[in-house]
This record gives structure tokens, sequence and C-alpha cells, in this order.
């Protein structure tokens, strides 16, 4: 019996005109992520691709997770696929489902006919179906309003399809469809959450990093990188910036008030983010930030630290409370890998008082004491460059 998968894709199917676009990048997203696994056909039809194995040897449970993953996705499921005829559907789908419905007290089948030449009609393909389920599974009943399994069979061009167990998808938006953007990555719970949910609404990201060694160890980097090919199984491939930001730091600590330290730096991670954006050809950048979290995520501390950039900051968590954001963390698998104790280069020189309202024009006056363009440039021309590979994990911490 030769398996295949059903998915569908939900918002997409609405994009009208555009719908075409967005259906290719899907499919491009569902090639590329599959490519590693073995050889597949795909076809589309009604809002459905159909990935069929060419291999025979392909673990299709396997195939079933990593598109568990891909955005632009809203329901998927195994399927039989038969040869066009109503003894094939009669005589294998009882033991295709028999898990589903051993488990099951209730069923419907519903049939789609897309070759309306097939000799049975809908009803009688039902009809039918119905009797076989029943005498091979006589504590089964019929229950057309809210069955436990709906058995779906679909008559297409040359075969026959039935399936049974329908699962969630990522939903969203195919990557790549949103543009692209650079996410501020720290190895906090906030910014890879926040990276999942704009690449949720198609946003291809890229990462950045600002590290501080010697204050910050290798393994607070590697601790990110982890971060990185985490979410890389719903964002697809992640180019990684790791910018070195010591001496910046210290800089600040030697040259500008304490209580602004934190704010001025966080708008020399945004200038520093923002070239590096240029040169990539990104148009927006993405911060972990919730409002009111910490002190420089105060509206006050915000509207500072974007008056130093010209590109759009994105916060998507932004109206997240703490605990809504972990239990996102949780459900992508970030969250184990991001209460690891590596310290942040934020953590490194924190004020004692840090100014929860810091006016534009002093948080303008206290970066002004120092000339920090050299080493803005500096920072920049020796960030390193690292392509993250989606779904593969190589970093050992
Ligand atoms: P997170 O859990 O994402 O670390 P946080 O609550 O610890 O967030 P901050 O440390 O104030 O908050 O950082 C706010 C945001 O700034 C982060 O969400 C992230 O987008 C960015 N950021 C902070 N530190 C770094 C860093 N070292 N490298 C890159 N981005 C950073
Ligand atoms: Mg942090």
């Amino acid at each position: 019996m030769k398996e295949i998968i059903l998915c569908k894709y939900g918002e997409i199917a609405l994009k009208g005109l555009n719908k075409s676009t967005f259906e290719s990048v899907l499919v491009k997203n569902v090639k590329r992520r599959l490519k590693r696994f073995g050889r597949f056909d795909y076809f589309r039809s009604q809002s459905t691709l159909y990935i069929s194995p060419l291999d025979d040897d392909i673990d299709m449970d396997e195939i079933l997770e990593q598109v568990g993953h891909i955005f632009g996705i809203v329901k998927m499921c195994k399927a039989i696929e038969l040869d066009k005829s109503l003894d094939a559907i009669l005589n294998d789908t009882t033991d295709y489902l028999s898990d589903a419905l051993e488990d099951a007290k209730t069923f419907k089948v519903e049939a789609k006919r897309a070759d309306k030449s097939f000799p049975y009609k809908s009803p009688e393909i039902c009809t039918e179906l119905g009797h076989t389920i029943l005498e091979a599974f006589p504590h089964l009943s019929v229950d057309v309003h809210n069955p436990d399994v709906v058995v779906t069979v679909e008559i297409r061009e040359k075969n026959a399809f039935v399936n049974a167990m329908k699962f969630d998808g990522a939903g969203g938006l195919p990557v790549g469809t949103s543009g692209r953007g650079l996410l501020l990555l720290s190895g906090g719970i906030d910014s890879p959450v926040a990276g999942y949910m704009m690449a949720k609404r198609g946003v291809q990201i890229q990462a950045i990093h600002f590290e501080a060694p010697p204050y910050t160890s290798e393994r607070a980097r590697l601790k990110v990188e982890r971060l990185a090919e985490e979410i890389s199984l719903y964002c697809g491939d992640i180019a990684f910036h790791c910018v070195p930001f010591t001496d910046i730091q210290v800089a600040i600590k030697e040259n500008c008030p304490e209580e602004l330290f934190t704010i001025i730096m966080r708008r020399l991670m945004m200038e520093i983010a923002q070239r590096i954006c240029e040169k990539e050809q990104l148009t927006c950048l993405i911060t972990g930030e919730s409002m009111g979290q910490v002190a420089s995520q105060t509206m006050g501390a915000m509207v500072c630290t974007d008056a130093a950039c010209h590109m759009p900051v994105f916060r998507p968590c932004i109206g997240l409370d703490k605990s809504e954001i972990v239990e996102i963390a949780r459900k992508i698998d970030t969250f184990d890998t991001s209460i690891l104790p590596y310290e942040d280069c934020c953590t490194v020189f924190t004020p004692k008082h840090p100014k929860t309202k810091p006016s534009l024009a002093e948080v303008e006056s206290g970066q002004a004491q120092f000339d920090f363009e050299p080493m803005l440039a500096q920072a920049v021309e020796n960030t390193t460059f690292k392509l993250i590979r989606c779904g593969e994990q190589n970093v050992n911490i």
C-alpha cells in the first residue's frame, strides 16, 4: 500500500490573484525541507499539496513531522493511494485505517469526486464504504454530525486516496512571502519566540547576536547558535551574524552616564544591526521586547531606542505576558535551551539604577560624550557569519 501526505493550505487559499505566488513559495519550502529524506512527487489541487514518495524506504511519520513545522500548512494527514476502483477502496480501507477505527466509537464517510466520470457517485461511495467498515468493526456506529473519525475518500484523475486522521499544521504564511528581516537574537526566552512569530507570518529571518568576550563565554555564544538551530525548524535556513561588542560596551561604561548605559547600548546595537540589514538587503529589525518587562522596555526607553534607527523595529512579543511567551517557547522547544545559565552581554556592566523614563535629549547628549562611529564601523567589519541549516543540530554546548 502506498502512503502519501496531504497538506491543506488555509489562509493562502484566500489570496486571490496572488495565490499562485504564495503556493509556489510554499511548495519550494516543502521541497527544500524534504530533499534530504529522499525523492518525492509533488502535485497541487484545490488548496491541497500532495506529497508522494518515490523511494520505498522513506519514513512517512518523519515526513509528516517535518511538514508539521512548515508555515503555510494548516492541516495535514497521511493517506493511502489506491487504484481508482470501488473494489480497491472497499478492500484496502479497513486494513489501512484499523488503528484509527478500533479506537473510535463513531465515524462517517465523506467522498469527493474530482473525476466526475467515476461510475459511482459520492453518496454511493459513502454507503458502500460505510457498510464495509461496519462489517469489519461491528462496535462502530455512524454519526454524521459529530463523528470521532471522518474517513475521506477522494477520487482523482489517476488514483483514489483514503485518509482518516488530520493533524494541525504550523499555520501562518509560507516563509519568504512577507519580506526579510533581522532578528536580534540573545540567549533569552523572548527573542527566539519573536523570530518564530515573525517567520510564522511569512518573514524570512536572519539573526544577529552581540557578544562581549571575555565577559561572555564561548558557551554563551554556542547557546545562541543552538537556539538559532532550534527555530530553524520553523524558520528555514538562518544566516547568523555574530558581532564583537566588548570594546563598545567598555567605551560606554567609561564615557557615558551610568543610568543610561543600557539604553545607549541598545541604540548602538540597533545601529549595527541596521548596517548589517543594509548589507544583506533586509528591511526590518525584530526584537523580543515586551512592554514594561524591564527598564529598557518601557515605552520611553523603546522610543529612545527606535530614534537610533530609520528602519521599522517589529516586536511581536510586545503585548504578551512572560507566561504567554514561555508557553510558546515550550511549544517550539526553545525553552530548555533558553534557561541554560550562560551570561548575555546585556548583563555585563548593568547600571544599578537604570533610568526608566529617559528623555531622548538626555540620551542623545549622554551618547554624544564619545565618538562611537569608528568602533561601530570596526564592529561591522569584524562581524562573523555562519549559515545555520534548517533542521541540522551541530552545536554542542
Ligand atoms: P530575551 O529573552 O530575548 O533575552 P530579555 O527579556 O532578556 O529578552 P533584554 O535582554 O532587555 O530582554 O533584550 C531585549 C531584546 O534585545 C532581546 O529580546 C533581543 O531581541 C535583543 N538583545 C538583547 N541582548 C542581545 C544580544 N546579546 N544579541 C542580540 N540581541 C540582543
Ligand atoms: Mg536577554
